[in-house]
């Protein structure tokens, strides 16, 4: 593994520790940056050493606080740890240049929806809203098209830039669908999925809001039903449909060239 590739796993780490503040107070409207975290149980602050991606929960900690003996949760590490797989392939994938610090953005801001609408059912607009035109206007001047990433013998990867007429057809068509299925399913669709999906068809283009949408429909149907056969969810259990879509992005964006040429039988 090379020296890049090292520091942005550990970068990965450390903002992976951020997102999981994130993910505990954006839903419940707190600001992100004070106060400093504490243990959910008894309040106490978390030392900085205390407070060292995977370090800490596997090895200092042992996965409880260290005043009150209270267990913290497995979520805490495994978040640390997906944004470090996320930036590794981000910079495997689509190599250096300016569109990676956007990807990387995009990409937290994908595993920071999937774990709010786990636990709250909502998506924060304070992501998507400004998602959308961040988004389009990375994807004009930036962000490569993963339908259109390639590598060279030698390894390195090269691309089509997004475009804006593709971002903002992405854009349309990502919030249009997903408004008419609002509309068709009187609620059973949420309003903030319907942004989500305008954000990513902003930052992926509307090839990426067609797979998006097929990804997240099926792995949804396949962990429902797997829910359904161990009896762990009733048929009226509900279940967000936000966390399925944004693991269909993320997907979209690393293997959508691989899964178009799988498709086309090429
Ligand atoms: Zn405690």
């Amino acid at each position: 593994m090379s020296m890049p590739e090292i520091l942005i796993i550990v970068f990965g780490l450390v903002v992976g520790s951020f997102l999981n503040v994130c993910i505990h107070r954006l839903p419940r409207e707190q600001s992100i940056v004070s106060p400093p975290s504490a243990c959910p149980a008894c309040g106490t602050k978390i030392k900085p050493w205390d407070n060292i991606p995977l370090i800490s929960y596997f090895i200092l900690l042992r996965g409880k606080c260290r005043s009150c003996g209270a267990p913290i949760s497995l979520r805490y590490p495994l978040v640390e740890a997906a944004n470090a797989v996320l930036y590794y392939l981000t910079l495997v994938q689509f190599g250096f240049g300016w569109h990676l610090p956007l990807l990387m953005l995009f990409t937290s801001a994908m595993l920071v929806i999937i774990f709010i609408d786990i636990d709250f059912q909502i998506i924060p607009d304070v992501i998507t809203l400004p998602g959308m035109p961040v988004g389009v206007l990375a994807a004009a001047f930036l962000l490569p098209d993963p339908f259109l990433t390639f590598r060279t013998p030698a390894g390195t990867a090269v691309f089509e830039i997004v475009g804006i007429v593709n971002s903002l057809i992405g854009l349309v068509t990502g919030f249009g669908l997903f408004y008419l299925i609002a509309v068709l399913s009187k609620g059973g669709m949420g309003g903030g999925d319907v942004k989500m999906m305008g954000m990513v068809g902003a930052f992926i283009g509307w090839k990426g809001v067609l797979l998006t949408t097929l990804l997240g429909s099926l792995t949804g149907a396949l962990v429902g039903v797997t829910l359904m056969v161990l009896n762990k969810a009733g048929r009226k259990t509900k279940i967000p449909f936000g966390p399925y879509l944004a693991f269909g992005a993320l997907v979209s964006l690393y293997f959508g060239t691989p899964i178009l040429r799988w498709y086309l039988g090429t």
